[in-house]
């Protein structure tokens, strides 16, 4: 049983994407559903519909970071009622009792976590369908609680771009007294200025836009380095820890040597191709070279809650349906201050 509701998405790598109909299971017992007011473009969205990292199966409807109103709730769901505004980023289901899932990192579900879009949809069957869309239906238990204070087209980000950086940046201590790295201000990376800023960190930008080195220190960032300046690059004085938010072809060994005796290069950007490291960079100061995947569910709650706390929002350019295809175009182009966030009551 299921009930067709109109969506945004595309049947092709390089077809763009265009309205079409999908179906949407009945609500079960513990399910939410809601109107998707608002959902934010990551570059995850644009690897996925161009098919760059191999795993498109089409039609694709994208977008993970979703924020809308509850409509109706199964008879079992105590966390929200109708009307509430709530949120859901990448992770619409996991297996609930593996290890992972019982320390809330369903981001590490060891039997293999729902995404949002473009994966096997386990009640439908098919493929699941994300946020371009006018609702969506998902368990209560993956579901958030959007704070009231927080301004909902610019919230919308956290869901993916906030949570992405805020994990690791917790796990690996941000803090006071702690230099941070931070490569690549797009939708991640300025949310990670952000966020380390408001945990009390030192926060050092390496970007390859000069450009953007007023509006760093606007977000709140202390140091900009601009990495294409070599002269620049050496007279950084060395970090704790580096977050690369990167989404495209790089060298990591600069990053690498800028650490201090055990600090932690930690990849969140997905770029395509593999990345060489010079196993020298990683002996010489017992450094460690990791990666960090999006957040679990009670974690997500926590920067929601963080950023309310801190009045932390993305900055975003809020756009109507008929314009994705053209922001995909932009994001692709690194044009784009910093998020793209899409109105879907234009879908209407
Ligand atoms: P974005 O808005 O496009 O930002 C990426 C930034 O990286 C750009 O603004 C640019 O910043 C820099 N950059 C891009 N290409 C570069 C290159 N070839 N060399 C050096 N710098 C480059 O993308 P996003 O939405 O923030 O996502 C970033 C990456 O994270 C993507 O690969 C995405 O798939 C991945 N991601 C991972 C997770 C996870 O859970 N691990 C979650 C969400 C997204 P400057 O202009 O400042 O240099
Ligand atoms: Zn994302
Ligand atoms: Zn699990």
């Amino acid at each position: 049983m299921s009930k067709e509701v109109k969506a945004f998405g595309t049947y092709a790598a390089d077809k763009p994407l265009e309205q079409l109909t999908i179906n949407r299971r009945i609500v079960a017992p513990h399910d939410v559903e809601f109107e998707i007011l608002y959902c934010g473009i990551c570059h995850s969205d644009l690897h996925t519909i161009r098919n760059e990292w191999g795993s498109a199966t089409y039609p694709i409807v994208p977008g993970h970071e979703i924020v809308g109103k509850v409509t109706s709730l199964g008879d079992s769901v105590t966390k929200f009622k109708v009307g509430d505004i709530v949120g859901v980023g990448c992770i619409a289901d996991s297996c609930r009792h593996c290890d992972a899932c019982n320390e809330g990192n369903e981001q590490y579900c060891e039997n293999g976590w729902t995404v949002v879009f473009n994966f096997p949809d386990k009640i439908l069957g098919g493929m699941t369908y994300g946020g371009f869309s006018q609702s969506i239906i998902v368990d209560e238990n993956y579901v958030l609680h959007v704070p009231k204070k927080l301004d909902l087209p610019s919230a919308a980000p956290i869901l993916c771009a906030g949570i992405t950086v805020y994990s690791p940046l917790k796990h690996w201590k941000a803090g006071i007294g702690k230099r941070v790295g931070i490569i690549g201000v797009g939708g991640l990376g300025h949310l990670a200025v952000k966020i380390a800023k408001a945990m009390g960190a030192t926060v050092v930008v390496f970007s390859t836009s000069a450009e953007k080195a007023d509006d760093v220190k606007r977000l709140g960032a202390d140091e900009f380095v601009l990495t294409k300046d070599v002269e620049q690059m050496q007279n950084t004085p060395k970090l704790d820890m580096i977050l690369d938010t990167v989404s495209g072809k790089h060298d990591v060994n600069q990053y690498l040597n800028l650490l201090k005796t055990d600090g932690s290069l930690v990849i969140v950007g997905l770029p395509v191709e593999p990345l060489a490291v010079r196993t020298f960079n990683l002996v010489h100061a017992r450094r460690s070279f990791s990666g960090s995947n999006i957040g679990g569910i009670r974690e997500t709650q926590e920067v929601l809650d963080f950023c309310a706390e801190h009045n932390i929002t993305a900055d975003i350019e809020l756009i109507s349906v008929q314009d994705i295809n053209t922001a995909f175009d932009r994001l692709q182009k690194g044009d784009v201050k910093y998020r793209f966030v899409v109105d879907m009551k234009t879908l209407r």
